[in-house]
């Protein structure tokens, strides 16, 4: 099977830099994955402080997205906003706003209404047993992003059917990287980094660099020499794929990203990775064009100015216009 695949990673680069400021770096557990953030900051009190309250804020988000806790925000207004408008706080309503323009403008190809049938297929991925097909069908009747309304003036949401579950999976890792970087920021750190797997978003570049360096490999049969290396500020950049999360079942890897057209994890090979001004954008991003494809995606991408896509398929390793300028 030819398999591709790409891989971040990051680096900074150590000239001599005409500042006080030195590199501090922090990891920590959240969503599920690590979150790493790397700052520059004064002195060890000001960086211990500055990891303590983006961390915090990222801990903040994880209760509110979170589909895991029963308790998130995220899981108690699947119970309470049937048939009728419910208040929601403002991560949440941010998260849920910017995922149904998403939908929109992909024609449902990103849908955070999924939950049922993704749920069926991490339980699949777990026992390796496809999902059986009476309850996919029945999964995908509780979901549809057109079941899900937004009233922004009065921060409410509704949704029109019992049972619907939501999943922010696609999409909330780089929101709370941007809100990390927000965090920093207000107290005085405009120089970080925060990276949670394959989502990482940075202001600005460190002292004397004019961005932070990222290298973006491509492991592919047919294309195993090609790496781009980036300079991002101000920026996020993520990679969606079908790398470690998918599961063989009777011989096909499926991966943990669904097509709501079918129900189905995705069977084909690629990977995606996005290059936008918001890590919220360029991880719903990675999720959505990952579900379209290399063509409908690429097209997707190239009217959605500035973002930039690298996507990497079939052996076949393709820039948009605005990546071949990065
Ligand atoms: P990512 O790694 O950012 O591409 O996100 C993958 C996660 O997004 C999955 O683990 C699911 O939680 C969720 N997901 C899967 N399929 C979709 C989809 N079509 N639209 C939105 N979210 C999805
Ligand atoms: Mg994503």
């Amino acid at each position: 099977m030819n398999q591709s695949f790409l891989i971040l990673f990051f680096a900074f680069l150590s000239t001599a830099p005409a500042t006080d400021l030195r590199m501090f770096e922090a990891v920590e557990p959240h969503m599920g994955t690590l979150f790493r953030i790397k700052l520059y900051a004064a002195d060890g009190q000001q960086a211990s402080a500055a990891f303590r309250a983006a961390f915090d804020r990222i801990g903040e988000l994880d209760t509110t997205l979170s589909d895991y806790k029963p308790e998130s925000e995220l899981n108690r207004i699947c119970g309470i906003a049937v048939g009728h408008p419910t208040p929601i706080g403002e991560d949440l309503y941010r998260v849920l706003a910017a995922s149904q323009k998403l939908a929109e403008e992909t024609g449902g190809a990103f849908d955070v209404t999924l939950g049922p049938v993704i749920r069926l297929w991490r339980e699949a991925r777990t026992r390796r047993k496809l999902p059986d097909s009476v309850a996919l069908r029945e999964a995908g009747a509780r979901s549809g992003y057109r079941k899900l309304h937004l009233n922004q003036a009065a921060r409410t949401v509704t949704l029109d059917q019992a049972g619907m579950q939501l999943d922010v999976g696609g999409i909330a890792k780089g929101d709370a990287a941007d809100q990390a970087l927000a965090v920093l920021g207000r107290l005085g750190i405009h120089c970080a980094l925060v990276a949670a797997s394959g989502d990482l978003a940075f202001s600005d570049p460190p002292p004397g660099e004019r961005g932070w360096k990222i290298g973006v490999d491509s492991f592919d049969r047919a294309d195993a020499n090609f790496t781009s290396v980036l300079y991002l500020r101000n920026a996020a950049v993520s990679t969606s794929g079908d790398t470690e999360q998918g599961a063989e079942i009777g011989g096909v890897r499926y991966s943990h990203i669904i097509d709501p057209a079918t129900g189905m994890g995705l069977t084909r090979r690629i990977t995606v990775t996005i290059v936008a001004p918001r890590g919220i954008d360029a991880d719903g991003m990675s999720t959505a064009v990952s579900v379209l494809g290399a063509e409908r995606g690429m097209s997707f991408v190239e009217q959605h100015a500035p973002a930039a896509a690298l996507v990497v398929t079939n052996g076949k390793t393709i820039q948009s216009r605005l990546w071949k300028k990065l």
